[in-house]
C-alpha cells in the first residue's frame, strides 16, 4: 500500500496527467510540499477536525492537510482532469479523503463533514471573494466552521485585515472583523506558484468568535456598510441620505460626525448606527 510520502513529486503528477494550468479556473499551483505543509500548519491543530478544501488541483495542499493529521478532508474540485491525481492521494489515505468533482459555489459541506470543521484553501481567484463572503454571512452564528485559512491575492488579504483610516478599509474588513479575528499569517511571491500569477499572495487565518464584537442585526449592518462604502469619498450625511430623512441625527446618535467619511468610522460606531435602524 502506498503512503503520502511515497506519492510522486507534483511536477511528475502534473506532467503525467496533462494538467496544463487553465487561467479560466484560476489555476496557479503550489508544487513545493514544504510550503503546502506550512500552509496546512497555519490552520492550527488539524487532528480531530474535518477539513473542507476548495480547489485541490493536483493535491499539494491536500497532501499537507492529510500529513498534518486531518481527521477527514473533503476536496471540492471543478476540473475533472485533476481527479486521477486526487484519487491516488485518497488511495494512500484510506477513508480520509473524499474528492468531489463539483463547483464549490454549489455544494453544502455539511452534507459531507462533521464539526469541528476547518476550511483551508489556495482559492481560485475568480470565486475567492464570493466564497469568503458566503462563509462570513451564514444564516446563524457561530458558523459551522471554526476557522478559515485561505490564500488570496495580497490586495484582497489586505482588505480583510484593514483598519479604519486606511485605503483598504471597507465592507470586507467590517464583515470579517465584526464576528471574527482575522490576520495575515504568510506572504508569498508570485514565484511560489506554477505558473506565477501577476500579483503577490497572502494567507489569511480567520477564526470565528462565539458572538459578534458589538450587537447589530446582520442584514441592517450589511445594508448600512454597503451604502456607506458605495460612495466612500462622500461625507456620510450624503452617502447615506437615502436611508432616512433624519440621517444626520442618526449619525450623531451613533457618535459619527455627519461630515465623516466611511473609511474613518470604526466597527463599533457602524454597529451603533445599524442598531438605530432596528425597530
Ligand atoms: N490547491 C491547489 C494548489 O495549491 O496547488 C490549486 C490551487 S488553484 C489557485 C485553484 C483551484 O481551484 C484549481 O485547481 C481550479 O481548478 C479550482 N477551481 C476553480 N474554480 C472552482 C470552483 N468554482 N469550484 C471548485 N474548484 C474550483
Amino acid at each position: 500500500m502506498s503512503t503520502i510520502d511515497g506519492l510522486p513529486p507534483l511536477r511528475e503528477v502534473i506532467a503525467s496527467h496533462g494538467l496544463s494550468a487553465r487561467k479560466s479556473l484560476g489555476q496557479n499551483f503550489l508544487l513545493d510540499l514544504n510550503l503546502t505543509a506550512k500552509i496546512a500548519r497555519a490552520a492550527g491543530d488539524l487532528t480531530g477536525a474535518d477539513v473542507l478544501e476548495i480547489g485541490p488541483g493536483p493535491g499539494g495542499l491536500t497532501r499537507g492537510l492529510l500529513a498534518e493529521g486531518a481527521r477527514r478532508v473533503l476536496a471540492v474540485e471543478k476540473d475533472s482532469r485533476c481527479l486521477p491525481a486526487l484519487e491516488a492521494i485518497a488511495a494512500a489515505c484510506p477513508g480520509r479523503l473524499e474528492v468531489l468533482n463539483a463547483d464549490a459555489l454549489a455544494i453544502d459541506p455539511l452534507d459531507h463533514l462533521t464539526p469541528p470543521i476547518k476550511i483551508v484553501a489556495n482559492l481560485p481567484y475568480n470565486v475567492g471573494t464570493e466564497l469568503l463572503i458566503r462563509w462570513l454571512t451564514p444564516k446563524t452564528w457561530p458558523p459551522v466552521w471554526d476557522s478559515l485559512t485561505l490564500m488570496f491575492q495580497r490586495e484582497v488579504a489586505d482588505r480583510i485585515v484593514a483598519r479604519p483610516g486606511s485605503k483598504a478599509y471597507g465592507r470586507l474588513a467590517l464583515l470579517a472583523q465584526w464576528r471574527c479575528d482575522a490576520r495575515i499569517v504568510m506572504h508569498l511571491p508570485p514565484s511560489a506558484f506554477t505558473p506565477p500569477p501577476k500579483v503577490s499572495s497572502a494567507v489569511v487565518h480567520i477564526t470565528a468568535l462565539p458572538a459578534p464584537r458589538f450587537p447589530a442585526d446582520p442584514v441592517i449592518l450589511e445594508r448600512v456598510v454597503a451604502k456607506a462604502f458605495n460612495q466612500r469619498r462622500k461625507m456620510l450625511r450624503a452617502a447615506l441620505k437615502g436611508l432616512a430623512p433624519d440621517i444626520e441625527d442618526r449619525l450623531i446618535a451613533a457618535g459619527i460626525a455627519p461630515t465623516d467619511r466611511a473609511e474613518t468610522v470604526d466597527l463599533e460606531r457602524f454597529c451603533a448606527l445599524a442598531r438605530g435602524f432596528e425597530s
